[in-house]
């Protein structure tokens, strides 16, 4: 195996995919919805299939095809207040994945350090590695445990945020909002890594493939429109994420050309272009969204208004059964805190090393209800942090997520 692939090991999606293909569990662990896509963006795809334009089928531009950069340009030149050039400062990736690798490949050098925040996505360590890099944590932790918990109560403490810049700092990974917690940071919280990222000349990379769910008063903010961020700030999205099709596997990353131009390097070298009918049927689902944006029919309105109810139903099933739910402000994730269960189970038989894999794993087997562990999204040194927590998705049909609250009642 080469160096900078070295103590790598299947991820935790590839162990619990399998988990549930053997077990069939009632599934709320990776995150993708079980219900059909907006039928305007599936019936795109199937005209562009019948389509009598040969091009359709054929390679597109490799650093993103022409009319999705276009819509995608438009979109964020209005989100930003500022012209996005759509064939220099946009990048079309095979999902935000890629947009992730590609922003980590083209800029990280041996021995560059990078700030990550935990609990994170996990592919984020491991890419940084890859480029040599040396990853460099700070949890984000709860600062209350009675009431209600909201992700807005896990925060970073700011004197350990600043001890980790330094001269060797190339980059923070920002996400915003939140997997898994849910977190949408505040202003104030962005603007204090923000002033961090211009007194240490530091690239910030925001993961916002979340950027349409958000839930009541929360408000995303792009740390890139902060004053002095767009020239250091590389943005991503991701259609699976934005029309609830995770299966297209079309992301992008934006921001100043001189960045981009690294990320089209890497990209050029390793994908060269995404599938052409893929991102001709989401720009087609963009210029729709575009002429609607303010109205409630607008799917980036609608879906969050229909997740709120998701969310407030599986926050209210957790909490019956017991678990201990960090209300999400944004996203498609909520973390329960199981440990006061704890007596109700008998975890002897599991072998993992972590508590919360035993638990998700013991949940898959025995009660038929499947999450994630997040002690996955955290680095070696703080797994511990993630030990009492199982986190559950709830784009799922009401259905499913009765059927889920149904298999907790057990414990009542
Ligand atoms: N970042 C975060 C925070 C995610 O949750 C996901 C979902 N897999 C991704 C990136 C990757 O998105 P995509 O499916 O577009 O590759
Ligand atoms: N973003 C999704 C999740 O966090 C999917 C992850 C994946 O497929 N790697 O569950």
């Amino acid at each position: 195996l080469p160096k900078r692939l070295q103590g790598g090991k299947p991820s935790v999606w590839n162990e619990y995919i399998a988990l549930a293909m053997q077990y069939k569990p009632l599934n709320l662990g990776q995150g993708f919805p079980d219900e059909l896509p907006p039928s305007y963006v599936t019936d795109a795809l199937a005209d562009i299939a019948k389509s009598d334009n040969p091009m359709l089928q054929q390679y597109t531009r490799g650093y993103g095809h022409v009319r999705l950069v276009q819509a995608l340009s438009k979109l964020y030149s209005g989100l930003v207040k500022r012209e996005i050039n759509p064939l220099s400062e946009i990048l079309i990736t095979s999902g935000a994945y890629e947009a992730l690798y590609s922003a980590i490949m083209g800029h990280v050098d041996d021995g560059d350090e990078v700030i990550i925040i935990e609990p994170f996505f996990d592919c984020y360590e491991p890419m940084v590695k890859m480029a040599g890099g040396v990853p460099r944590f700070i949890a984000l932790k709860p600062n209350k445990s009675n009431g209600t918990v909201s992700s807005a109560d896990w925060v970073l403490d700011d004197a350990e945020l600043e001890q980790l810049f330094n001269n060797k700092t190339k980059m923070i990974i920002l996400n915003t909002p939140h997997n898994p917690i849910g977190k949408v940071f505040h202003r104030e919280e962005l603007e204090r890594i923000a002033a961090l990222c211009r007194k240490w000349n530091v690239l910030c990379l925001s993961d916002e493939v979340y950027e349409w769910l958000v839930y009541d008063d929360a408000k995303h903010i792009r740390i890139c429109t902060l004053p002095d961020m767009w020239e250091r700030t590389i943005t991503i999205g991701s259609a699976g994420k934005t029309f609830s099709v995770t299966g297209w596997k079309i992301g992008w990353a934006y921001g100043p050309a001189n960045l981009i131009t690294n990320l089209q390097l890497v990209h050029q070298n390793s994908v060269y272009t995404c599938p052409t009918p893929i991102q001709e049927a989401v720009a087609r689902g963009f210029e729709l969204e575009l002429t609607r944006l303010e109205s409630p029919d607008c799917y980036f309105n609608s879906l969050p208004q229909e997740l709120k109810v998701k969310r407030d139903f599986m926050a209210k099933f957790l909490q019956d059964a017991g678990l201990k739910p960090t209300i999400p402000e944004g996203g498609y994730f909520m973390l329960a805190d199981w440990s006061k269960l704890g007596n109700k189970i008998d975890l002897s038989s599991e072998v993992d090393q972590h508590l919360d894999y035993k638990f998700t794993k013991w949940m898959t087997r025995n009660m038929g209800l499947q999450g994630i562990p997040p002690s996955a999204f955290y680095g070696e040194a703080h797994k511990n942090l993630g030990e009492n927590f199982v986190r559950y998705c709830f784009i799922k049909k009401q259905e499913n997520l009765e059927k889920a609250a149904e298999l907790l009642k057990k414990w009542k």
